[in-house]
């Protein structure tokens, strides 16, 4: 069935959306462009479920200048950008057999909201870790503090402002201490709770939003596809 739906059918639908795919016109374009002829074409979900006309937030960079040969293919990836600090209750949450949805408390403390970003732009928080040690490891840079962090871009890597990193730290540091001592003190009183551990994955709660964009398409179109159906149709590798 899948294979019978033609892609100019599947950009028809799904385009329009904000869904992406091997399938959409652009990725055809960007295959036969001078720069990628000839390549297989290789998408991840997080291409797949953002738009064609996606920009990066913290680069401002599209999708025609973010796709890049990666090891034989035209890999056109992006990643889920999400703050740090959740990693850390979750884990301070295990050290405790905590009993409980830790998920409000990670949104909680959260400075912003799961995203989805280029990959030159996840880097920002390790670089600037490797190059200042002092900046607390679970600690990220709001997207609006990596925008300006960035000194000169890169496909792979951005060349990242080091004196300014460490001014923004500087500036932030003394938040993040106050929110890792309210941290500790919200999960020492959950140590009574006798509910059921909940954990917290900003993947499943972007993607969430992208199925419920799915779900309004598909169920207009009749084509009786499944999301995962829907996923693996669109990220394929596939030779042109
Ligand atoms: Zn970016």
């Amino acid at each position: 069935m899948l294979e019978e739906v033609s892609a100019d059918l599947l950009d028809r639908i799904y385009g329009p959306a904000g869904f992406d795919g091997i399938w959409s016109q652009q990725s055809r374009h960007l295959q036969a462009s001078d720069a990628f002829r000839g390549q297989k074409l290789s998408l991840d979900r997080n291409w797949v479920v953002t738009p064609q006309n996606y920009v990066c937030s913290i680069c401002g960079r599209d999708k025609l200048q973010l796709a890049q040969l990666s090891m034989g293919s035209l890999s056109a990836s992006l990643h889920c950008d999400h703050d740090h600090i959740g990693d850390l209750i979750q884990l301070k949450a295990k050290e405790l057999d905590l009993l409980v949805d830790i998920r409000p408390i990670i949104e909680l403390y959260s400075f912003y909201e799961p995203l989805i970003i280029c990959k030159a732009c996840n880097w920002i928080d390790s670089q600037v870790k490797k190059m200042l040690p002092k900046v607390h490891k679970f600690f990220s840079f709001p997207p609006k503090d990596k925008a300006t962090l960035i000194k000169e871009f890169g496909k792979r890597r951005h060349k990242i402002d080091k004196k300014l990193a460490l001014q923004k730290w500087k500036l932030r540091e003394k938040q993040f201490t106050a929110r890792l001592i309210g941290i500790e003190r919200d999960l020492l009183d959950k140590l009574d709770s006798r509910q059921r551990y909940i954990g917290y994955n900003p993947k499943k709660k972007l993607f969430h939003g992208a199925f419920e964009r799915f779900s309004q398409v598909e169920q207009a179109s009749g084509l009786s596809l499944s999301f995962q159906d829907f996923l693996h149709v669109s990220i394929g590798v596939h030779s042109k």
